[in-house]
């Protein structure tokens, strides 16, 4: 094994930093042959045959484009549930993971009724529903084969969570039930902020999930909340992610569609990342 750890570390050497090196190593060892990193020290002088090295060859040339690792090995962690992903979704952030914790945090009715769009690899329905299991979770998406990831997600982690398909900025085209909570991590980043993102993530994730135009950026935050004002009950809370520069835009906006009790956190960084406030 070390001679294959020295390996990864010397071909992506002046690719990536180290500290994310030693990331990619421990995710490598860990997904691809099933070793915690007790494993690792426990069994340092595990000598790889031909078929492994290859696996982590293919890897590692694979990493030297930039492909993001989780696509790689189709998978990610997600509030500590391991979930598939593909370039059909956009890989689950950190961050989203402090939103699904704030909402978890909210004492919800047990029974509560969420909705979570753009659900993407279905990472914000799935851990609600792992995190309180007496809800009734539903995801949204436009995209099938996210739907698809999404379900096929909820069946491996045995999560009662239905999925449907709509287009979001014709809600009113689609019949709704009452929600007690709406959820979305919707595109947010402006096209004008392109120029300040990793190439991985301008190379390899899906635009549609990340992208709105500098015309509008807030198109999803008022059609979401329009839907809000019609399908979440009398106290019903509205959670958002949200892009870090306009935050004080979405509080003006959100006050003067009727929204109360506004909100806004910051994230692990510092940055203004999400948003709660009451119908
Ligand atoms: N936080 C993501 C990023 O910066 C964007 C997520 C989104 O657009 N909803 O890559």
């Amino acid at each position: 094994m070390q001679s294959t750890i020295q390996y990864i570390e010397s071909q992506l050497n002046g690719f990536y930093p180290s500290s994310e090196i030693s990331a990619f190593v421990r995710r490598i060892m860990e997904s691809v042959f099933d070793l915690s990193y007790t494993d690792m020290i426990l069994q340092k002088d595990r000598v790889f045959d031909l078929h492994e090295k290859e696996r982590v060859h293919h890897i590692v040339e694979r990493l030297k484009t930039y492909e993001p690792l989780q696509y790689i090995l189709g998978e990610t962690e997600f509030y500590g549930l391991g979930l598939k992903v593909s370039p059909a979704v956009l890989i689950p952030r950190p961050e989203t993971e402090e939103l699904v914790n704030w909402i978890l945090e909210s004492n919800l009715a047990e029974n509560a009724r969420i909705m979570d769009i753009g659900t993407g690899s279905g990472c914000i329905a799935l851990a609600l529903k792992a995190g309180a299991p007496q809800t009734s979770v539903m995801g949204v998406d436009v995209s099938e084969t996210a739907l698809e990831m999404a379900e096929s997600n909820a069946a491996q982690k045995q999560l009662d969570v239905a999925f449907r398909k709509a287009d979001i900025l014709r809600w009113d085209e689609y019949a709704w039930e009452m929600q007690d909570v709406i959820v979305s991590n919707p595109p947010y980043v402006r096209e004008s902020e392109k120029a300040q993102m990793e190439a991985n993530v301008l190379k390899y994730e899906p635009d549609g999930a990340l992208f709105v135009s500098d015309d509008d950026p807030l198109v999803f935050y008022r059609t979401i909340a329009g839907l809000a004002l019609k399908y979440l009950k009398p106290d019903g809370l509205l959670f958002f992610e949200i892009n870090e520069n306009l935050g004080n835009q979405m509080i003006e906006m959100l006050r003067q569609m009727g929204f109360h009790d506004l909100e806004l956190r910051q994230d692990i960084n510092g940055r203004n990342r999400m948003m709660r406030c009451k119908k």
